[in-house]
């Protein structure tokens, strides 16, 4: 059986840890920081097997060298930005299936916010661990890929089971909402999705994990055929990627 554990660390990233009881191997996608991750192996009496790193960003490859050091864990990274991932093992690209226990972990490439991220699909637990990809109600600014390269990327996880559960890297499901609002005002499932993530939030509890279903009827980076969003971007023949690159530049600004 597979275990997942989130912890909440810095201002508002995630790390996930991925244990499966059988093999009792155990990985951590994106530690930014070693000590929370070293505490609850050791609360669960878990030992590190991997680092799943999905990019090279500080804030979540922080705690690599640190895990390492304390549990000769090995790291996992994009084989095209393995320079930039702090200590790493083992390369892997598109496609390739890592494996925890018996259950495989499949790397789908999704560069767009950096160029060499990856993440990784863990089919058993019905779980994507997309990193700074996809968020709840938003995806990833574009500090190194091209717009087209994030709606390619983002096409890829489209293709997924939509009970899929999305374990992205950050909480930002409240602000992402309002741009999501802003630019679809009268879906009635965003709005329904916004009440329900302000409650959980005033209860200091997390948004995360979405699913794929969730995020097709309310993501409007997924949404970019909706004739709403098209209509309020003054763009009603537009390409479904001429709206999504119109949608990234006007969510950077607002
Ligand atoms: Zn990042
Ligand atoms: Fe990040």
């Amino acid at each position: 059986m597979i275990q997942i554990q989130q912890i909440p660390v810095l201002q508002d990233n995630y790390i996930y840890l991925i244990h499966d009881t059988d093999s009792d191997e155990t990985a951590v996608v994106d530690p930014a920081i070693a000590e929370p991750v070293l505490s609850t192996l050791k609360e669960n009496n878990w030992q590190l097997t991997y680092i799943l790193n999905t990019h090279h960003h500080a804030d979540h490859v922080g705690g690599n060298r640190e895990l390492k050091a304390a549990t000769q864990c090995k790291i996992i990274g994009a084989k095209s930005d393995s320079k930039r991932i702090p200590a790493i093992d083992i390369v892997v690209q598109q496609q390739e299936i890592i494996t925890l226990g018996k259950h495989s972990l499949e790397i789908i490439e999704c560069s767009g916010h950096t160029l060499g991220h990856i993440a990784f699909y863990l089919a058993a637990a019905n779980a994507l661990f997309c990193g700074d990809t996809l968020f709840s109600m938003g995806c990833g600014r574009l500090f190194e890929g091209s717009a087209e390269q994030m709606w390619q990327s983002l096409e890829q996880f489209k293709k997924l089971p939509l009970a899929t559960q999305i374990y992205c890297a950050h909480e930002y499901s409240l602000a992402n909402a309002k741009f999501s609002l802003s630019v679809e005002p009268n879906n009635a499932h965003l709005i329904k999705t916004i009440e329900h993530i302000r409650q959980l939030r005033e209860n200091k509890r997390p948004t995360v994990p979405t699913s794929l279903q969730q995020e097709l009827a309310t993501n409007p980076f997924l949404r970019t055929n909706s004739s709403e969003i098209k209509s309020m971007l003054n763009l009603p023949t537009a390409t479904e990627l001429e709206v999504f690159t119109e949608l990234r530049n006007r969510k950077d600004t607002f």
